[in-house]
């Protein structure tokens, strides 16, 4: 007989269910995770409210996971029940042309995790190809499960800061003040920069943000940002823009509000289809630097791991709100809101 377990199961869009389903069997040369704590990020608010998967229903969700081992494939050695271990969601091949310079994001072997059914489960099945290909990370002694889910969320933030290297100085503006928003907050502070400015359309998002260590504030429904930028940084513009919303408008926006020879980073996607309007002659008089931002390569990966789990990194703070998984519709009510700045789920808990 199949034994059974909880999950949160995608039927369509807004429609998560509860609900009894096979618990998965290990594959061959793979292992199993019982999960501990899986966070509930902006992208699964999106895939869980619109028809991610062109009508493929019933499908499993969840990918910042934290779990346990509790079956291996006999012969694999790598794992040990018992351990706690992060997963990152996406497994990099490390061979094709994209992997070896160095751009593993941009993997052209990637094995994405919407491929298999995903962490908002009581278990979660990995294959040999992720046994291969790792991306997996042992909780040292005492790190909290529930922390370490922010690991996914901080990895692509890590690397974008990373990337453009704010630095000792810089003025570097944020537009979004959503979980990404406040990453890219915190650590542009510890990068050293000198002023950063968080702009939201959304009042109770700021409040959150405000909790943080963040200079200023922009209301973008309330004032203009562009003036407002300029005004704080006596018409000079910020060093770094940074537009992580999936708004065509903040696209513009960023552009007008970088200094000369500034850098400008579309960090978040936009509705697919939509166009942002840009003259290109600011961008070029200016001496702008353009840089679409997706993903983070291996070792940011790793480094975002490190980071998160450190004493160093607020993380009680980020994860406001602990729930069973059962309430996923709840936590999910919680962060379109924006009562809560961070949901972790844990679906072994009633
Ligand atoms: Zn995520
Ligand atoms: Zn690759």
């Amino acid at each position: 007989m199949v034994e059974k377990m909880k999950a949160a199961v995608m039927y369509g869009p807004n429609d998560i269910r509860y609900e009894d389903v096979d618990r998965p069997v290990c594959p061959e040369g793979g292992f199993v995770l019982k999960v501990k704590a899986v966070g509930l990020c902006g992208s699964d608010i999106r895939n869980l409210t619109t028809d991610s998967k062109n009508g493929n229903y019933p499908y499993i969700y969840g990918h910042e996971v934290v779990g346990e081992v509790c079956e291996v494939y006999p012969g694999i050695d790598k794992y040990k029940i018992g351990q706690t271990i992060y997963v990152y969601p996406d497994a990099h091949c490390l061979k094709c042309e994209n992997c070896r310079s160095g751009h593993n994001e941009q993997c052209t072997e990637i094995e994405r995790y919407t491929d298999r059914p995903g962490g908002f489960a009581q278990y979660i099945a990995y294959t040999k190809k992720r046994v291969d290909r790792g991306a997996t990370y042992v909780l040292p002694d005492g790190v909290d499960p529930i922390l370490a889910t922010l690991a996914e969320p901080m990895s692509s933030t890590y690397a974008c800061v990373d990337n453009i290297n704010v630095t000792l100085g810089d003025t570097v503006a944020i537009i979004g003040a959503g979980p990404i928003g406040i990453f890219l907050s915190i650590l542009s502070k510890m990068r050293g920069a000198k002023k950063v400015i968080l702009i939201d359309i959304n009042q109770s998002r700021l409040d959150k943000a405000s909790e943080f260590n963040v200079d200023y504030i922009i209301n973008s429904s309330e004032k203009d940002p562009v003036k407002e930028v300029l005004r704080l940084t006596n018409n000079i513009g910020a060093h770094k823009v940074i537009s992580a919303n999936p708004s065509t408008a903040a696209q513009k926006q960023a552009i007008l509000m970088a200094k000369k020879s500034g850098i400008v980073v579309f960090f978040g996607g936009v509705p697919k289809g939509e166009l942002t309007e840009i003259d290109t002659n600011i961008i070029h008089y200016n001496g702008l630097w353009i840089y679409g931002h997706y993903g983070a390569n291996s070792i940011q990966v790793q480094k975002a791991f490190e980071l998160a789990i450190s004493k160093d990194f607020p993380a009680k703070k980020i994860i406001t709100h602990v729930l069973p998984l059962k309430d996923i519709n709840k936590a999910l009510e919680l962060t379109k809101t924006g009562e809560a700045l961070k949901v972790a789920l844990l679906p072994n808990e009633k």
